[in-house]
């Protein structure tokens, strides 16, 4: 693979675009429609390919976060009895300002998170379909009307906004993984508090502005980034004011937020961890599971809990497959997102790169091969290279663990039980990917891989119009497509006794 070290050394003055783009990003708390500066030590935001930091920013207290609280409080009725359509016509001239701003929301992206620009690219493009989606289901929330069955009235089934959400999103899709959330949200009728991981909270911080100039009134949407996670979600979840929490990162902190909400007797929406299978059987077409692999694995520097984590392939062609990736990995090219050309970028921070070589390292020991990386490069910067593992043994911590960074682990199996039997060994069950030619033994494979979403000759499944989620350890309810609105609506079931 092509290593560039073209990225700016730590002590250079910023390219005069990114000091202008991160000039005009906030850096307050968003409480009430009103940006306020923080009371305690900021928030240092780094650019993970040079180390540096790239903005300081409010950091919110447990204070600040029920303050935020007061405000989606405040705000709830009124934007409930907001006219649906015109709830779904701010979420739309939302989509449509992003796509006018869709650079500075790229750029940012690469600076704190550091995935290359053409794929951050990807995300505003992704990230913004929620907008468009939801504002159109905004105006679609339905209901039910009929007699009951003894004849003797009517009963009328009606959807309502749960009422002020409390929103965690993670590091990986800063923009993503906030629009999935907000865009439903709004477009039920309900206020939310959102808090953006510690590690990328600058295009959140971007986007409310971005909310605030498409019309969203003060206090629908309230932003509150914080260096204590726990100490400010635990006085908002306790609340009774909030009526629903939902989170995506990690299962061990989805399982403690749960047991939080449970207190509260929340609606929950959980997007966890994910092991994805990657299954290759022998009448699949080749270079096509490569191709899926590639993005699969890749994209996003595998940090993403859709990414394939575990490549089963028959051992007829694991060979044949092995070879073919790994001259793909080869020609990648890792550097800074923002650098041409490059399609690897940085891991999050040195604690991802040191969990790589921990699991390659045990992955080795147990008798795996390393067909290309296996190691950091001599640079700056948090960067793994992207390496292939071939013949990974069972009792591997690869296999059980997310990996999250640029590691393809291939181990063989030989008939279609035993593909079945180690796709579904493991707690989670977020996505499945299966390359075959066999229409049947694709449909077989669909019912019996105990997943939330399956791609079947893909290795790309996310849609804003397909509902996204997990069973076992991966999580509760769907996000995106009809199901994600009703995420944020409670039934409402009314009798009337016929005169
Ligand atoms: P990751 O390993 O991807 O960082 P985490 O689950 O740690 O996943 O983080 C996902 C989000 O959850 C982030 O916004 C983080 O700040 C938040 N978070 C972490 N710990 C807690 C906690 N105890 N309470 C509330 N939110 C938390």
């Amino acid at each position: 693979m092509t290593i560039s070290d073209t990225a700016a050394p730590t002590d250079a003055a910023l390219d005069p675009r990114e000091a202008e783009l991160l000039a005009r990003v906030p850096d307050g708390l968003f409480i009430g429609g009103v940006w306020e500066a923080g009371s305690a030590a900021p928030i240092e935001v780094k650019d993970p390919a040079t180390g540096r930091v790239i903005k300081r920013i409010a950091n919110a207290q447990p204070e600040d976060g029920i303050r935020a609280l007061d405000a989606a409080a405040a705000a709830a009725d009124a934007w409930a009895a907001t006219p649906p359509r015109t709830r779904a016509e701010i979420l739309r001239r939302a989509f449509d300002l992003l796509q006018e701003r869709r650079d500075d929301f790229a750029l940012l992206m690469t600076l704190e998170m550091g995935k290359p620009l053409a794929e951050a690219n990807g995300e505003v493009t992704y990230g913004g379909e929620f907008l468009r989606w939801f504002s159109e289901e905004a105006v679609r929330i339905g209901g039910r009307y009929g007699r009951n069955p003894e004849g003797t009235g009517s009963m009328i089934v009606s959807q309502r906004p749960v009422g002020p959400c409390y929103l965690i999103t993670p590091w990986n899709f800063p923009l993503a993984m906030a629009t999935r959330k907000i865009a439903p949200a709004l477009a039920a009728g309900c206020t939310v508090v959102v808090k953006p991981a510690e590690l990328t909270p600058l295009t959140t911080l971007l986007f409310a502005q971005l909310l605030a100039d498409a019309g969203v009134p003060a206090g629908v949407v309230n932003i509150v980034p914080t260096h204590n996670a726990g100490a400010l979600s635990e006085p908002i979840i306790a609340d009774p004011r909030l009526r629903k929490l939902s989170f995506t990162g990690s299962t061990p902190v989805g399982r403690r937020l749960l047991a939080q909400a449970g207190q509260n007797v929340l609606r929950t929406s959980m997007e966890l961890g994910g092991n994805a299978p990657f299954i290759v059987f022998e009448d699949a077409d080749i270079e096509k599971a490569v191709e899926g692999a590639m993005l699969a694995k890749f994209r996003n520097i595998g940090q993403a809990c859709t990414a394939a984590n575990r490549f089963l392939v028959h051992e007829s062609v694991a060979e044949e497959f092995a070879a073919r990736v790994t001259e793909r990995v080869n020609a990648l090219s890792l550097g800074r997102g923002t650098d041409d050309g490059v399609t690897i970028g940085p891991l999050i921070d040195d604690r991802a790169v040191a969990s790589m070589s921990v699991l390659i390292g045990d992955a080795v020991d147990r008798g795996a091969r390393i067909l290309t990386g296996g190691k950091a490069p001599e640079r700056d910067g948090c960067f793994f290279e992207p390496t292939v593992l071939i013949g990974v043994q069972p009792g591997s911590e690869i296999l059980r663990e997310e990996i999250f960074g640029p590691v393809l682990a291939i181990s063989t199996f030989a008939t279609e039980d035993e593909a079945v039997a180690g796709a579904n060994e493991t707690e989670y069950g977020l996505v499945g990917y299966v390359f075959t030619n066999d229409l049947a033994r694709g449909q077989r494979m669909i019912d019996r891989i105990d997943t939330g979403m399956m791609g079947l000759n893909t290795g790309l499944v996310s849609n804003a119009a397909a509902p996204f989620g997990g069973v076992k350890q991966s999580g509760l309810g769907r996000e995106g497509g009809a199901e994600g609105i009703h995420e944020y609506l409670s039934t409402k079931y009314t009798l009337i006794p016929a005169s």
